[in-house]
Parts: C-alpha cells; structure tokens; sequence
C-alpha cells in the first residue's frame, strides 16, 4: 500500500473537520476534536436576527423560497467566514469525501427535522430526499458531490428514500460570484429534472437538501422542477445560511 493511500484510509478521515487536527482512535463517530465540537455546539445556539429563535430552531427564509412555496427552511447553522467552525467544515465536505463529517452533519439535520412539530409526519412512503446538484466541473474534479453524500446519510438517518431528481445543465455560471439579481437570472435554466421525475416525486413531500443557502435562487428553481412534476410540498434543509438580519428585506418569518 502507498503511504498516500494509507494516510487517506487511516489518517485522514481521523482529521477534524474545523481545525485538522488528528482525532483520537476511540473517538469513532465524531467529526471535530473536543476543542471545535464545543465551537459547532455555540454556533447551533446562535441567534437569528429576524425572529430572536437560536438557529436551529428558526424557520425564517428567503423570499425566494417562500415565493416557490417552501413549507419552511430549517438549518443547523449561519454561515459567517470568519468563524471556523462553520466555514471550515463546509469547506471540508466540499474537498473530503468523509463517511464520518458527512454522518454527523446529517445526524445533526436529521434531528432538527424530527424536532419540528410543523413539519407533517415523516414517514418513507410520503416523502423522498433529494438535493441541489453540484457543477459538472466540480462533481468531475472532486469526484462526488458533498450535497448527494449527505442526502445519502441523511435517508439512512430518517429511513426516507432519496433520489436524484435534477442535472445541472452544461454552462451556466457559478452563483457564488454573482449579486442576488443576477443570481435569479442565471439560475434560470441552470438545472433539468431527471427523465421520469413525475414517477419518483409525484404526490410526494419532499426534503430538499443543500449544503449552504445563500439567496435561495437554486433551491427555488429546483422547487419548481419539482412542483411541476408534481411534488406536494418541500421542506429545505441545509447545513448552513447565511445570517439573517432585520435590514435584510428578502427574508420572511412565519
Ligand atoms: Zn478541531
Ligand atoms: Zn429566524
């Protein structure tokens, strides 16, 4: 065996997610060392700045996700780049395939979903999983795309099938580097529903699932996709948002 091969089968998928740091052997199931699992622990406990609920608890969202009629959005954490433990674990499952992050990030949603009592009874034969796809590029150059890993634990977590319902489309830009109109814009015709869609959503509630949410724009066109193949309702999910604030006037609480 290769050392490179040794240390991705045994060193690195013991690296914490937030700092690096080595993880002990007994420490099986967790994706931070002591230190960064505190740090993750306060972020989840941060307040939002629209509806005064810690994260986890808050239903805010955009209003591009209420206007593609979004039963809510829940998180587990805001999104800020300046604290570690969020911005670095996003983009540790963004580059690690890591059975163990993507396990514990799912654990983490999986328990905020089964907490809301407004969201309706989640049983297997009424709900699929799915999520907002990656770039072609990226999904090529990484070889897998961290949304798809984590609806594939997140099914085994709640015992809800999954499925891929959507292709992101050759072309189209990356929404990270553009403003929020131009977000809408390019998100247009940036995805295609899978051949057969109205047979795996049809009827069905679905939990659409994403890494992080910024404006809303790709979750609301995958919406769509899905509504017109005849999808209930969907509830969004995503690891993180961006922070909400009282002077952000694209956001609606219920
Ligand atoms: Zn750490
Ligand atoms: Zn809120």
């Amino acid at each position: 065996m290769r050392f490179s091969e040794f240390a991705s089968r045994f060193l690195l998928v013991r690296k914490c997610a937030s700092c690096g740091e080595l993880l002990p052997y007994e420490s099986k199931d967790e994706a931070f060392c002591g230190e960064c699992r505190i740090k993750w622990d306060v972020e989840k406990t941060r307040e939002c700045g629209v509806c005064g609920r810690s994260v986890c608890e808050c239903v805010c969202m955009t209003k591009a996700l209420s206007d593609a009629g979004a039963i809510c959005h829940r998180k587990a954490v805001f999104y800020s780049s300046s604290r570690p433990a969020v911005h670095n674990t996003l983009m540790f499952i963004k580059h690690n395939k890591n059975p163990r992050v993507t396990a514990f990030l799912a654990s983490q949603l999986a328990a905020i979903l089964r907490s809301d009592k407004d969201i309706p009874e989640l049983c297997a034969d009424n709900y699929v999983i799915t999520f907002v796809p990656r770039g072609r590029r990226a999904v090529i150059e990484k070889g897998f795309d961290q949304s798809e890993l984590l609806v594939r634990a997140l099914s085994e977590k709640l015992g809800i099938p999954w499925a891929i319902t959507l292709r992101r489309k050759r072309g189209g830009r990356e929404q990270k580097k553009l403003n929020a109109s131009q977000r809408v814009r390019n998100v247009k015709g940036l995805f295609e529903p899978v051949a057969a869609l109205e047979e795996t959503v049809g009827g069905k509630r679905i939990i659409l699932v994403d890494d992080i949410v910024t404006t809303g724009a790709s979750m609301a066109a995958c919406i769509s996709y899905l509504t017109r193949a005849g999808a209930r309702e969907t509830v969004c999910l995503s690891v993180a948002s961006t922070e909400n604030t009282k002077s952000n006037k694209k956001l609606s609480c219920n």
